[in-house]
């Protein structure tokens, strides 16, 4: 159980990201000082964003140079820290190397900011940004577990380097890090574990996020003749920004929490959008049979294998979020509420345009 003084100064890594974006608000909203570790902080692109949320809140944003693969390069933003947020992770699914471009930055990464904190007196609480990718792979897995529902007992067991390596990454670097976390009895090791996660996004020019993808599908047309209804759980950013709040500051929070609003496909989440925005964007109307996908997927994309469709078309997924609810007090957003602003703050970006 940790205490942690808001008037320290609060380390979130990979400060610029879609998710980290809402945490930061949230933090300077409260008044905390953010030490925002980024690539390059003179990438106006990627952080002027951040600099304005700070000019318009009480809190104060200082700025960072550090990279996951540089051994030590969180140490100078995370002096002086009682609470150190873990979010920096590469979430892309399109690699050439997954080890080069997943595992490393995620597992080694892990490594290099945990073991940091085990080198500062000051820190008393981690919070990583972890997934639901490292409870389960295919939404045929929660079919395979007791009761038929996933939750943080759970582990992923079948992901590997050529096998959704994504999932693979999360996975190996949640595991490292309770590794780590082990070692020690100076800080306790939290864990938000968010399913796909949809809603506004604060820099959506120039966010890397996977999320922003899958919204571009919806919008832009490659899903106008029909989606998958391939099994996913949804969850609003707001609502995983409050999740890490909340985990950071709540002394009796404890180990992981499955951070997911809603179970529901790919489908659903178009078809969500259609009242409002069907008329000017190709939206996605009904589902492609699961015979053509298993045909022409595989040809199309590489990441869509047969056994990957086989695995999570017309697949339910089904995950338990009554832990975060009770001990986070976390209330989730609808998921129309979180598709419609997803979908505005793209519209206003010019990212997604109407025809
Ligand atoms: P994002 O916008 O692409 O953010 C990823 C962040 O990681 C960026 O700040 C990125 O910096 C940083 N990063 C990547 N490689 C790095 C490296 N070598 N050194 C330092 N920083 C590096 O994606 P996101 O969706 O917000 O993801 C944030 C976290 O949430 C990740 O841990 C992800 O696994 C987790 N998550 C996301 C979802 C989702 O659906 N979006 C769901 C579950 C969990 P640059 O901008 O410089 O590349």
């Amino acid at each position: 159980m940790s205490q942690i003084d808001q008037t320290k100064p609060v380390l979130v890594t990979g400060a610029n990201g879609f998710v980290a974006s809402w945490l930061v608000k949230k933090l300077l909203e409260e008044g905390i000082t953010v030490h925002a570790a980024v690539r390059n902080p003179s990438d106006t692109k990627k952080i002027a964003h951040l600099n304005q949320l700070a000019k318009e809140s009480k809190g104060n944003l200082v700025l960072f140079k550090a990279d996951l693969l540089v051994p030590g390069s969180y140490k100078e933003a995370m002096l002086g820290c009682e609470l150190v947020y873990h979010t920096a992770s590469p979430f892309t699914l399109d690699v050439k190397d997954a080890q080069k471009e997943l595992i490393d930055p995620a597992l080694n990464g892990t490594a290099n900011v945990l073991n940091t904190a085990k080198e500062q007196a000051s820190v008393k609480r981690v919070v990583l940004t972890s997934s639901c990718a490292a409870i389960y792979t295919d939404a045929i897995d929660s079919s395979r577990v007791p009761g038929g529902i996933l939750n943080e007992d759970h582990w992923n067991t079948t992901a590997s380097l050529s096998y959704q390596p994504y999932s693979y990454s999360k996975t190996v670097a949640e595991l490292k890090a309770w590794e780590i976390a082990k070692s020690q009895n100076q800080w306790d090791l939290i864990t938000i574990n968010p399913s796909l996660v949809f809603g506004p996004m604060l820099n959506p020019e120039y966010t890397s996020s996977e999320s922003l993808n899958i919204l571009k599908m919806l919008g832009g047309g490659l899903l106008k003749m029909g989606a998958p209804r391939l099994g996913i759980g949804m969850v609003d950013v707001r609502d995983v920004a409050d999740a890490h709040f909340n985990a950071g500051f709540i002394p009796e929070a404890k180990g992981r929490y499955l951070t997911s609003a809603h179970s529901t496909d790919v489908l659903e989440i178009g078809k969500i959008l259609l009242p409002k925005y069907g008329a000017h964007f190709p939206l996605p109307k009904r589902a492609l049979p699961k015979w053509l996908l298993l045909l022409v997927g595989p040809l199309a994309n590489k990441l869509y294998s047969r056994k990957y469709i086989k695995n999570n078309v017309n697949i339910e997924w089904k995950a338990d979020n009554s832990k975060i609810k009770k001990e986070l007090n976390i209330h989730f957003r609808p998921m129309k509420e979180t598709m419609e602003d997803s979908f505005d703050s793209l519209i206003q970006a010019g990212v997604l345009k109407a025809n």
